[in-house]
């Protein structure tokens, strides 16, 4: 069963079509993509951040979690499948979840959630819009906005961090499990701070002999 389940938006999130894309989006890399969704309908389609999102992209797949899309355009499922192969050189096949014209994204995450059957804030939600990620973030999804906007001043520095950070504590956890005994995972602590948790495990046999404390925290 996939760890997370990562979400992203589709328009101006991972592309851009936009005729004065220059007044929409900030600084944030562009890159001419190799396949257009909306097969030229509106002029160029852009990738953004293409090389950052190709090796995030990577990572999730490779650490065995889920990739999932939810917009509120129409691009078809087929059609996002065929960007994400020409422009990052991955097949996602055709089991990933996929939801399209959603004006209103959240029943479309609870659907993702409750077929991933994971935590709510195992699913990372990605969108260039606070619309979508402000009822999300209500119902206790992890959001990452993508700092794309024209009038964000970072020029999508911050989400594509936000998003390694998210891979990075995953991988910690799993680094972390193979040396202890996890007792019970559902004594996570929030401190508050999505990139820092307290997890509280038992210690393995073999390492109580090499210490005589029987537990420990370990920060993830
Ligand atoms: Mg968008």
């Amino acid at each position: 069963m996939a760890k997370k389940v990562f979400v992203f938006d589709i328009d101006e999130t991972l592309l851009s079509s936009r005729p004065n894309i220059d007044k929409i989006l900030n600084k944030v890399s562009k890159t001419p993509s190799s396949y257009d969704p909306y097969g030229g309908y509106f002029g160029t389609c852009y990738s953004i951040n293409k090389q950052k999102m190709k090796s995030i992209m990577e990572s999730i797949i490779a650490e065995g979690h889920a990739i999932a899309f939810v917009t509120a355009g129409n691009i078809e499922k087929y059609e996002i499948r065929s960007f994400v192969e020409k422009e990052y050189g991955i097949d996602l096949g055709d089991s990933f979840l996929y939801f399209n014209d959603q004006l209103d994204k959240t029943p479309a995450l609870k659907e993702i959630q409750r077929h991933y059957k994971c935590k709510p804030q195992d699913l990372i939600f990605t969108d260039n819009a606070e619309y979508h990620l402000h009822p999300a973030r209500k119902e206790g999804f992890t959001t990452i906005y993508a700092d794309n906007n024209f009038f964000d001043k970072t020029d999508g520095a911050n989400y594509t961090k936000e998003l390694e950070s998210q891979l990075r504590s995953s991988l910690d956890i799993s680094l972390v499990e193979s040396e202890y005994e996890v007792i019970d995972k559902d004594e996570w602590v929030d401190l508050g701070d999505s990139k820092s948790s307290f997890i509280f495990f038992e210690k393995s046999k073999e390492r109580q002999k090499e210490s005589p404390l029987d537990s420990e925290w370990a920060l993830v």
